[in-house]
């Protein structure tokens, strides 16, 4: 007997961040400091009792956006066979077709998206990465978090040293700031004080130009980093492909797409080492799972951005040894926590992604919407 999908809820939530945040995009005067993440959140149940859990975010603004979005296009779920994931990632991208296949459109169906994975996996009663058919029970994962560029440099040192010592596995530092020596000592502090056994990587957020790029590639290759990440606005692909030819050191870029497509164009012109998509931001599992099939055919090295909580999961099912990017931004939006270990994330073995929204996230949401009403 076929399951049908009974009831479709959307929430926008605002997740307050501690402090605000400040990368590259900020010093060099594109951006202000983030201070919240906007969070969309589809809940989907089933006639049969079965229930799935997605989400989608925006930094800084998109999010009332990717809110009326998901809210026009979410009743053409229901009564829907909720295991026909694919088909219902076309009918909800083509109930919206008129504003495009990716961008904040995209975005809202990501959120539904995911949320039918994770009712699949719970109905198995696997945890996604299982459903997916996995390579390894934990990935190894670094931190971002503690190395944004609103942190001075004592403060960055003693942040990479506590993620260390808690088990977490590499250390990003942001870079991209108008005056390059800073970036340079930054880099070079961290480096001295970790040792050169530390994975370190660094990451530009798109705010060099071509000559300042090759500059910058050329004296950061003798820190032995891990990778460089976005050193070049994130549609440059022959800029990236050429430092990714000319440097030993790996380029990394990617999260900023917004589709499949996008991907697959990046792909072709060879423009990265390690690629970074972002599943609620490419449009879900679905699209994204597109993507690990093209990176992999391609050689590629595999870093998903953001969302731990979620690209746990899928880098766990990536043939090769990928990277976890370790946030604890959105850990208060959830009841679980993810365990870290030896310098690696343990996949969950909960079903689904195994996630439970908390009563902190039920209080920060603005805004919500059920189908049928
Ligand atoms: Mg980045």
């Amino acid at each position: 007997m076929m399951d049908k999908i009974s009831r479709v809820r959307v929430s926008s939530c605002y997740l307050p961040l501690a402090h605000p945040i400040s990368d590259a995009k900020v010093l060099t005067g594109r951006q202000k400091p983030m201070t919240e993440i906007a969070m969309l959140f589809a809940e989907i149940e089933t006639a049969d009792g079965h229930g799935g859990l997605g989400f989608s975010y925006s930094k800084r603004a998109g999010g009332p956006g990717q809110f009326a979005h998901a809210k026009e296009i979410a009743p053409v779920l229901v009564g829907e066979d909720p295991s026909d994931i694919s088909r219902l990632w076309d009918k909800l991208c083509w109930a919206g077709a008129s504003v495009g296949r990716s961008g904040m459109a995209t975005q809202a169906i990501g959120a539904f998206d995911v949320a039918l994975w994770d009712l699949k996996a719970k109905r198995a009663g696997l945890s996604l990465a299982k459903l997916l058919g996995t390579h390894r029970d934990s990935v190894r994962c670094y931190n971002t978090s503690g190395g944004f560029l609103h942190t001075p440099i004592e403060q960055l040192k003693a942040n990479a040293a506590a993620s260390i010592a808690r088990g977490i596995g590499g250390i990003k530092l942001k870079v991209g700031q108008p005056d390059g020596a800073l970036d340079i000592q930054r880099v070079e502090a961290v480096r001295t004080h970790l040792g050169d056994a530390v994975p370190i990587m660094v990451d530009a957020n798109q705010q060099w130009d071509r000559p300042t790029a090759q500059r910058m590639c050329r004296i950061f290759e003798q820190f032995n980093l891990v990778w460089i990440e976005e050193p070049l606005d994130a549609y440059d692909h022959e800029g990236h492909a050429a430092l990714a030819l000319q440097f030993d050191t790996p380029i990394a870029t990617g999260e900023m797409l917004t589709s499949a497509a996008e991907h697959a164009d990046l792909i072709r012109h060879r423009a990265a080492d390690y690629l970074m998509p972002d599943a609620p931001r490419v449009g879900g599992i679905t699209p994204f799972l597109k993507v690990a099939a093209l990176a992999e055919h391609a050689g590629l090295m595999l870093a998903p951005h953001f969302a731990m909580e979620l690209h746990i999961h899928l880098a766990a099912a990536y043939p090769r040894e990928p990277w976890v990017e370790h946030f604890e931004w959105l850990e208060p939006l959830f009841d679980e926590r993810i365990e870290i270990r030896d310098g690696r994330m343990l996949v969950p073995t909960r079903p689904g992604l195994g996630l439970t929204l908390s009563g902190q996230a039920r209080g920060w949401t603005r805004e919500q919407f059920s189908f049928p009403s």
